[in-house]
């Protein structure tokens, strides 16, 4: 048992901020949130094998979920490489991205995962939605994102991104990764508070790299694993135009029409949707994660739907897990696009994904109440102006941020206590920045 004392708890989804409580984790969930004096509060002193937590002068509140991220990404920091001209986005693919996860092997992946999921963890993210992708190991590559997930103790979930562009045995190999993986992660599920948590999404790359066939397999493994479809879609123009020049139709109608749309499915970017295809979106109960930073990153434009999409959720692409930063970017780039929305309109996409995480574990996410995940982070943030339910989405715009995060807890779990992990965090960096160039130089003999 863990028992957090004299927290202030801000529930940012629920508009709710309890003073002076006590919180009370025994084995994943969250049992007890009782106000002091409240009588219900549990006797003081420890008792055997409880932990106990001074909340005095912190908030606590949910652990923030990254809805989509690429792991293999992870040793691409400051990357220094011969990279060719990139003027625009399918040719920063393949110039860059393509030309990455071909360089990759397992150890590659293993350690990159381990470098993402502490970067979350620090970053006060207790969940991740991974799409992977390493073309010259794919069979098990998922196993060793997993590890990843494993070693920290977050919580997430991961999938191959299926495509065509390494030829038809890539893309076999990519479905059966999914299938592998899928089957694993339901033996975890199986074993209820036992298994990690991790659970899988059937993944693509996009809808120009999917050709009929692969969409079909992939359908079928949707519906035969009960899980949900992780796909970028028309990050770019070419996505779109592609399919109205190759599919003859718009590429949320061809998903649709192959059973890839759904409540377990997530759709990445969807910057060039028709009112048709968000109608799609929407009647499905699909969510659509977006990522502003990645977005402005490659030019591609920005989300002028997004007030119009029912299920949002926020993700990174690949660029850390700090959802803190991310939630900045988006509401300072919707301003600076003349959109509606001020920060406290985008509070249900930046906790969009603990529906996700409902969707896919089944339980309660994202909020300190009897019954939650305990999923969990303690913040330093001496506010010089009033906090409250009200005004916390503009703090979390204009101030708070991730360096403040000083405690995480994942399912139960005290994963980082005072900044530090349970593990020796330094000889991990110092391996991974030892690897990184060796990688960097791998991708100048490879062609883009
Ligand atoms: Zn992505």
């Amino acid at each position: 048992m863990i028992r957090i004392s004299d927290a202030r708890v801000i529930n940012p989804f629920h508009g709710e901020v309890i003073e002076n409580c006590e919180i009370l984790i025994e084995g994943t969930k969250i049992v007890s949130v009782a106000t002091a004096g409240s009588g219900t509060e549990a006797r003081r002193g420890d008792s055997a094998g409880q932990r106990s937590i001074s909340a005095a002068g912190k908030l606590v509140m949910p652990g923030m979920v990254c809805s989509h991220h690429h792991y293999y990404s992870g040793l691409a920091r400051g990357i220094v490489a011969e990279i060719g001209p990139t003027p625009d986005f399918p040719s920063i693919l393949a110039q860059l991205w393509w030309r990455l996860d071909r360089a990759l092997d397992e150890e590659d992946i293993r350690i990159s995962s381990l470098i993402c999921s502490m970067d979350a963890i620090r970053s006060g993210t207790t969940a991740v939605i991974d799409h992977h992708s390493s073309p010259s190991f794919i069979s098990g590559s998922l196993d060793a994102i997993a590890d990843g997930f494993v070693q920290t103790g977050l919580r997430g979930a991961s999938c191959y991104e299926t495509s065509d562009r390494n030829g038809p045995e890539g893309m076999e190999a990519g479905i059966e990764e999914n299938r592998r993986f899928a089957e694993k992660t339901a033996a975890f599920a199986a074993a209820g508070d036992e298994g990690p948590p991790i659970r899988a999404h059937i993944g693509g790359h996009a809808p120009f790299t999917l050709p009929d066939d692969a969409l079909r397999k992939l359908g079928d493994l949707c519906e035969s694993s009960g899980t949900g479809f992780h796909v970028h879609v028309a990050e770019d123009r070419y996505d779109a135009s592609h399919s109205h020049a190759v599919h003859r139709k718009d590429l949320l109608r061809r998903l649709a029409d192959f059973g890839l749309l759904g409540e377990k499915s997530i759709m990445v970017h969807g910057l060039f949707l028709s009112g048709e295809e968000i109608a799609l979106l929407n009647d499905s109960d699909t969510f659509l994660a977006h990522n502003p930073r990645s977005n402005m990153n490659n030019n591609v434009g920005y989300n002028r739907s997004l007030t119009g999409i029912r299920n949002l959720a926020l993700g990174t692409d690949g660029i850390g897990a700090d959802m803190f930063e991310e939630f900045k970017f988006a509401a300072f780039k919707h301003r600076d696009d003349g959109g509606p929305w001020f920060p406290g309109d985008m509070m249900p996409m930046l906790g969009g994904g603990n529906e996700i995480l409902r969707r896919l574990f089944g339980g309660r996410f994202g909020r300190i109440a009897e019954g939650y995940a305990a999923d969990i982070i303690i913040l330093d943030y001496p506010s010089p102006t009033p906090l409250d339910a009200d005004n916390f989405a503009g703090h979390l715009a204009f101030g708070l941020g991730s360096s403040s995060v000083n405690t995480s807890i994942i399912n139960g779990n005290i994963v980082m206590e005072n900044r530090k992990f349970p593990f020796d965090e330094m000889e991990i960096y110092a391996d991974a920045a030892a690897r990184a160039p060796e990688i960097w130089k791998r991708i100048n003999s490879l062609n883009g």
